[in-house]
């Protein structure tokens, strides 16, 4: 029989330590998020299959291949965030509402293909959207709360690669010419490129395979589909990054796989990971709303990959700390016991005990293990009187004091004791 106590392949189980670096890294980057007034919505795990053939493409890896499909009927499990929000956009006409709007959302994604090395069936995102300006202020504002969320979450080495597709017709022109040129080499490319010549020829841009890019890279297109607008907008667009201390590596040939990208596209590479190296992404999508069947409205946004993430870090601290442990030897009032713990947790005390009838000796060094710096040992004797003896673990002191008194007393040593 098949063991039922394995995960699924491609999804991960986080330790309370691993739990702990991933709530902190939420945590830092809601604070950075809000900031920027970007507000936080909830969105479910469920969507019409359809809403992502329509919006990252039919033609795309994600949607061909990877997408997680509940069987016998037309619902995935989402794979990304932006079509998502934009959909709860358009469903709640909140452009009626008024013309600009900026949310923010962390939660789960799904592939569906059966993972390989590095690649997760369900994987963290934490992602913002900017739905209503075409300005080029949005993008410098995105791009800097990425970066900024990183920062505060304590990610070194990281690098932002930076691009401009152009407005629809420039994107186009690019992908024509790029699909033209890519005809006398094809017979050099890798057998998924050769078939990305015809329905999607960017994508053959984004190929990992070293022969596909020692062919794109022979390829020139540097800027040169680009309209005059779309031009000065991204020009203006590094300008101001610049201005503002920005650092970024302009690469032509990053150009983003999904069918809603136009004019800016970024990612974000960290230098200590090795070849799946981007912890985010993002950019413009200006008729996505449009192509969806809202008014024409656009748009821009990005999404951190929070294990990705991870990978890069240092373990974080724990995230509280057990100060007190209730300790008891085998003839006390057990009612007693678990009162007194009960009541130091009414006053906001962080402790624990022991369930399991340890002898005293062996709670106390549990309580030792654990790094708890007050034991509060409750004897038969003392609780007749309504005491119990508070030792503190790092002077290997002790005193006798009443039960009445002890939340009050733990609460004023641990706020004295705080950071000693
Ligand atoms: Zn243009
Ligand atoms: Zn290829």
């Amino acid at each position: 029989m098949k063991n039922l106590y394995s995960g699924i392949r491609g999804t991960a189980d986080l330790s309370p330590s691993e739990t702990a670096l991933f709530l902190d890294i939420v945590d830092k980057s809601r604070e950075v998020i809000e900031r920027f007034a970007y507000e936080e919505i909830v969105l479910p795990v469920l969507e019409e299959k359809g809403l992502f053939e329509k919006s990252v493409g039919e033609n795309t890896d994600i949607v061909e291949r990877q997408m997680f499909k509940i069987e016998g009927k037309d619902i995935v499990l989402r794979p990304e965030g932006t079509a998502q929000v934009v959909r709860y956009f358009l469903e709640k006409s909140l452009y009626k509402q008024h013309d600009f709007h900026k949310f923010s959302y962390v939660g789960p994604m799904f592939r569906g293909e059966r993972p390989q090395k590095g690649r997760l069936r369900q994987f963290y995102h934490i992602g913002a959207e900017a739905i209503g300006s075409r300005s080029f202020y949005v993008d410098a504002e995105l791009i800097s709360l990425c970066s900024a969320i990183l920062e505060n979450i304590g990610v070194r080495k990281f690098k932002l690669r930076i691009n401009s597709l152009g407005c629809f017709r420039d994107k186009s022109r690019l992908s024509s010419f790029i699909k033209q040129s890519l005809q006398e080499h094809k017979s050099k490319l890798c057998p998924d490129c050769k078939r990305r010549i015809r329905h999607n020829p960017l994508r053959v841009i984004d190929c990992k395979k070293e022969q596909c890019r020692a062919v794109v890279k022979s390829l020139d297109f540097k800027e040169a589909h680009l309209c005059k607008d779309c031009q000065r907008d991204f020009r203006n667009l590094l300008n101001f990054l610049e201005e503002t201390g920005l650092k970024y590596v302009y690469d032509p040939y990053l150009v983003r796989g999904l069918d809603y990208y136009t004019n800016t596209v970024f990612e974000i590479v960290s230098e200590s990971l090795g070849s799946q190296n981007a912890i985010g992404a993002g950019g413009r999508y200006n008729n996505l709303i449009k192509f969806l069947g809202g008014p024409d409205i656009p748009a821009a946004g990005f999404a951190l990959g929070i294990e990705r993430i991870m990978i890069t870090l240092k373990e974080s601290p724990p995230r509280y700390s057990i100060p007190v442990f209730v300790a008891y030897s085998a003839d006390a009032d057990s009612n007693a016991v678990y009162g007194i713990l009960s009541n130091l947790r009414k006053s906001g005390i962080n402790c624990d005990s022991d369930y399991c009838g340890k002898s005293l000796k062996a709670q106390m060094r549990n309580a030792q293990r654990r790094g708890v710096r007050f034991v509060v040992i409750a004897g038969r004797d003392e609780l007749k009187k309504n005491k119990i003896l508070l030792k503190d673990m790092k002077e290997s002191r002790q005193e006798e004091i009443d039960i009445g008194v002890l939340a009050g007393k733990l609460n004023s040593f641990i706020k004295e004791k705080k950071g000693d």
